[in-house]
């Protein structure tokens, strides 16, 4: 195959899928796809069987579901303009404002608005991941909302918040307990409430009970419809990026630099901006195996380096390097940075076999810039 390239595979998106379809069935809840995690529109008609529908994060998302998706189709953005509105009023079945100054303008256009509040409340001390962090602009905090006009209030169907990351039931449980004791009052004249994403709910140790719980008693106390919309949960570990070694440097300090065919900074932007180190099929820790390699893209950023690891044996040129879950933050986050190849796009089936859904060249790089 060609490289470097994404590989989805069905079966592992599958097993998520019926994870999160087994939640909506027992609880009565629904759950949408994050786009902004993964936007592989192939694979929609499959996510639709199990999912109900999409979550936007503006404008091109909603018009992405609405063309592959065809269930139902929510977005939110911190702030729309009014060219973007009547697009969205029609495709859109819920558009979720940031601000009673969007919900001013923009609400007696839409089907059923909400609003995003911010529980102040955080749960996790990454702030780059944080919405509830002291300046943050998501969201509506409760001082504000308790001297909103109440004509705006009116104009609400649902409340939405999303203040987790890679997140267990247990946040989610504490999160849940402020919005209660705060926004109680104005939930009980909601239609529906959206928990945002950032639930692990396909992670080992996701404890799937505890949030169904936590849905069951929203439901019960305030007879509004719950939502979810995971992106993470949903491709969690359903995609690799298959790269090949270009050259090896002689080892300095114990450690040789592997330039490969994938990139960091263009590819897997994540790995520098969490950051976190990718797992490498067949590879360990630095140091616990005998050959050890850093591996880096072929850019010009010096720290353009997705991690270091250690083989059984030595590599060489040619050699495939396949990093594990490249599905969630990785197609959608690319850039041709330095003029690099983006990644095609590949799809394995149930049988095993792959099929070539986009292969980029010369000509993408051309049209952005
Ligand atoms: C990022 C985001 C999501 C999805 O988050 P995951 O961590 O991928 O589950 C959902 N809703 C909103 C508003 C978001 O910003």
């Amino acid at each position: 195959m060609e490289t470097p390239a994404y590989v989805i595979d069905e079966k592992l998106l599958t097993r998520n899928l019926e994870i999160l379809s087994a939640v909506q069935k027992s609880t009565g809840a629904k759950i949408l796809l994050a786009q902004k995690c993964f936007s592989a529109f192939y694979f929609y008609p499959l996510i639709r069987k199990y999912l109900a529908g999409t979550a936007a994060s503006g404008l091109y998302e909603a018009k992405l579901s609405a063309e592959y998706f065809c269930g139902e189709n929510h977005v939110y953005s911190p702030a729309y303009t009014a060219a973007e509105i009547p697009e969205l009023a029609e495709i859109c079945d819920h558009v979720i404002f940031n601000s009673f100054r969007q919900v001013e303008k923009f609400a007696q256009y839409v089907k059923s608005a909400g609003l995003r509040i911010n529980p102040e409340h955080s749960t996790q001390k990454i702030s780059m991941y944080d919405p509830c962090g002291e300046n943050s602009r998501l969201g509506v905090r409760l001082d504000e909302f308790k001297s909103a006009r109440p004509d705006l209030v009116k104009k609400l169907s649902g409340l939405h918040f999303h203040t987790l990351c890679e997140q267990n039931s247990d946040a989610l449980e504490e999160t849940v307990a402020v919005v209660e004791k705060n926004f109680g009052a104005y939930l009980a004249n909601m239609k529906w409430l959206n928990l945002g994403g950032g639930h692990h709910i396909t992670k080992k140790n996701y404890d799937i009970e505890r949030l169904e719980k936590i849905i069951r008693r929203l439901q019960k106390n305030f007879g509004v419809e719950i939502y979810l919309e995971p992106g993470e949960a949903v491709a969690l570990d359903a995609g690799f990026l298959v790269s090949k070694v270009l050259e090896i440097q002689p080892a300095r300090n114990g450690v040789s630099n592997a330039i490969i065919d994938a990139s960091a900074a263009c590819h897997m932007p994540d790995v520098l901006e969490m950051p976190y180190r990718p797992e490498i099929i067949g590879a360990a820790a630095v140091g616990v195996k005998k050959f050890n390699y850093r591996f880096g893209g072929a850019t010009c950023l010096a720290g353009d380096v997705i991690g270091e690891y250690s083989f059984d044996d030595p590599l060489r040129e040619g050699d495939e390097i396949i990093f594990r879950d490249m599905a969630i933050y990785t197609m959608v986050k690319n850039n041709t940075f330095n003029g690099v190849k983006l990644p095609a796009i590949y799809a394995r089936d149930l049988s095993g076999n792959l099929t070539l859904i986009k292969n980029f060249d010369y000509e993408d790089f051309k049209s952005r810039v």
